[in-house]
């Protein structure tokens, strides 16, 4: 019998925003939202907006401050790509070859190298 699958209901009263900068949580409607750029931002299903961080705050003060914090933070190309290579590596059916990569993640093979020695360079420095 069809038709009988319940819609997962979200009670809207206990969805609650979280300021990025303070840590307050407060109603939806009371946020201050903006976007910042930031290279490590990849959303899973989300490629339109990569490089794009959406923030939320508690207020106009708080955005600003949350802005300010972005821009102090360089924005690394590389690290961008490396986030597009890892959502196709994640999803999806297996990726066999850099032809096939490259044409997932819309880079060329030398933005694709340079991404995976970024990537490797900075496991190293983590590690070691
Ligand atoms: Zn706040």
């Amino acid at each position: 019998m069809w038709g009988r699958r319940k819609h997962a209901r979200r009670s809207v009263a206990s969805v609650q925003e979280l300021c990025d900068l303070c840590g307050r949580t407060f109603p939806p409607e009371e946020a201050v939202c903006g976007h910042v750029a930031d290279s490590s931002a990849v959303l899973p299903d989300d490629p339109l907006h990569d490089g794009l961080r959406r923030v939320t705050a508690c207020c106009e003060t708080h955005l600003e401050m949350v802005r300010a914090a972005y821009r102090q933070r360089p924005f690394v190309q590389e690290e961008l790509w490396a986030g597009k290579i890892g959502r196709v590596l994640t999803s999806g059916r297996p990726v066999l070859t850099m032809t096939e990569l490259a044409c997932r993640t819309g880079l060329d093979e030398p933005d694709i190298r340079r991404a995976i020695a970024w990537h490797n360079e900075r496991r190293r420095r983590l590690d070691g």
